[in-house]
This record gives structure tokens, sequence and C-alpha cells, in this order.
């Protein structure tokens, strides 16, 4: 049986769509009354027993790293494709429509990311919803973590990418694994020669262990993944301002029905070695 303490920290994840291992632990201290947090080894034990006893509700607590930060999230999701696609029943169908052809454009894009401008904009072709009903609603999508920002690009939360995956996969059949971890790749980068996607942090782990870096299904080498995975600041700031120009000119341009998906899925690649082969 659980005890009073077990069910706080139950409602506690139940209250946060997700959270960080540092809130993890700070939520743990709390609802167990200690001097100070405990080991996240310790948590990731009673999450296990936890999960035992969630199992009959079809419940799960369960982690994934954040694409961008690599920062571990803990969620407490729904195994069942219906129940999941219920937590997004607290919008009107408006709403859902525009969240779901923001999901469209962002697992289609080279980045993984939209912008809001954009975001903002689409309302025009997919819902009934005005403009700035539209920025309330992209409000509410960030607020209940099911999108996050960041300088004005909007991308997946690891909620959605845990609690959506069924929808995501649904709204494009053709999205990735990553072949190094298996996990779903929404932001990654490509193999120059096969066109497999890797996660940032997996490439990073791989690179870590190996100093030359392969490609795990074609074997190619790869030769900049430092350059791919470090951007130096100056090309940081290259990417970012010919991704805000183009997104500038797009959100000028009118208003069209048409899905942008096509013609902005390109793909991130890491450089082949020169001396491959
Ligand atoms: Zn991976
Ligand atoms: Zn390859």
């Amino acid at each position: 049986m659980l005890d009073d303490k077990h069910k706080r920290f139950l409602q506690c994840l139940l209250h946060c769509p997700m959270v960080s291992v540092k809130e993890l632990q700070k939520n743990h201290a709390i609802c167990f009354e200690l001097d100070r947090v405990q080991d996240v080894s310790e948590i990731r034990n009673l999450i296990r027993i936890l999960n035992e006893k969630l199992k009959v509700g079809q419940l799960a607590i369960r982690s994934r790293l954040c694409e961008d930060s690599n920062e571990e999230h803990f969620v407490l999701l729904s195994l069942t494709e219906t129940e999941a696609a219920k937590h997004i029943s607290e919008f009107s169908h408006p709403e859902i429509d525009l969240l779901k052809y923001i999901l469209k454009e962002i697992v289609a894009s080279e980045t993984g990311t939209i912008s809001s401008i954009d975001c903002i904009n689409f309302t025009s072709s997919v819902t009934k919803l005005g403009k700035s009903d539209a920025q309330k609603a992209l409000e509410k999508f960030l607020e209940s973590k099911w999108l996050k920002e960041k300088e004005g690009e909007v991308s997946l939360t690891v909620r959605a990418l845990m609690e959506l995956e069924p929808l995501l996969r649904k709204i494009d059949s053709e999205l990735s694994d990553c072949k190094l971890c298996g996990a779903l790749a929404v932001k990654g980068v490509h193999c120059p020669s096969c066109n497999i996607k890797v996660h940032r942090f997996c490439l990073s782990r791989i690179s870590r262990a190996s100093s030359t870096l392969k490609c795990p299904t074609c074997h190619k080498q790869w030769s900049s993944f430092d350059e791919t995975l470090n951007p130096s600041p100056s090309s940081q700031a290259t990417t970012h301002s010919s991704q805000s120009q183009r997104y500038s000119s797009e959100s000028q341009a009118p208003a069209s029905s048409t899905s942008t998906c096509g013609r902005r899925r390109r793909t991130r690649r890491l450089a082949d070695s020169d001396d491959s082969d």
C-alpha cells in the first residue's frame, strides 16, 4: 500500500506536466519531509516501486532527455494512447487543430522548430481562431508544457515527445528514431551518406568514447562532429539570423492554405570525412 508521503509525491507529479531531476529531488524531499535532497538513484528505486503500483491504472513515471539541453525530465504519463490524447482535450477544437498543425510543421522542419510568428499565422489556414486567440492558445500550449519557446523559436518539450509520440507518428509516418538509442528523434543530425538520424546527445556520448566517429549504419567516417555539436558563437549567430530572416519573410507573405511541410523538410547533416571511403 502507498502511504500519504507516496501519494503526495505522486500528486506533485500529477500537477506538474514534467519535472527536471532537480525539481524531482526537491519535490521528493518536501513530500517525504527530508532535511536534504536524496541522490537521484534512490528516487529511481522509489519510482520503480511506484511504477509497479501504477501499472494497474496504465500509468507510469518515465523520463527522457531534452533534445536541446540533454537534461533528464520526468513525466507521469498514461500508457494508453486515448488517455494521452485526452490530455489535450483541455483545449477547444480550433485550439487542438492549431496545436496539431504546429506539431506537423515542427516535425517536418529542418531544425525541429518553427517561429512563434508562424504558429500564429497558421490560424488563417487551419482554424477559426483569430490572431489574438491564436496568440492566447500558443501561450496555453507553452504554459501546459506541450511546447517550449526560445528566442522566438517554438519546439517540442519532453512532455510532448513522451505523451504525444503516437500522435506525432500518425502526423508524420516518416518520423525517424535515433539510430543510437532507438528513441524518437525530432531534433538531431543526419548522416550525409545514408541519411539516418541521431540525437546530438547520443552522438556526443559516442564521440567521447571514440576518437573516430563512424555512422552506425553505413560505417562511413564523420569528420566534423565537433563543429556540429558545438557550433562556434559566430556560426550560431549566422544560423539564427538566417533563420529569423527566413521566418520573417514567410510571416510577411500572404496567408496561404498550402502546407509548408514539403518545402521545409531539409535535414541538418554531418560533414563527410575527406578521407573516407
Ligand atoms: Zn538517441
Ligand atoms: Zn550513414
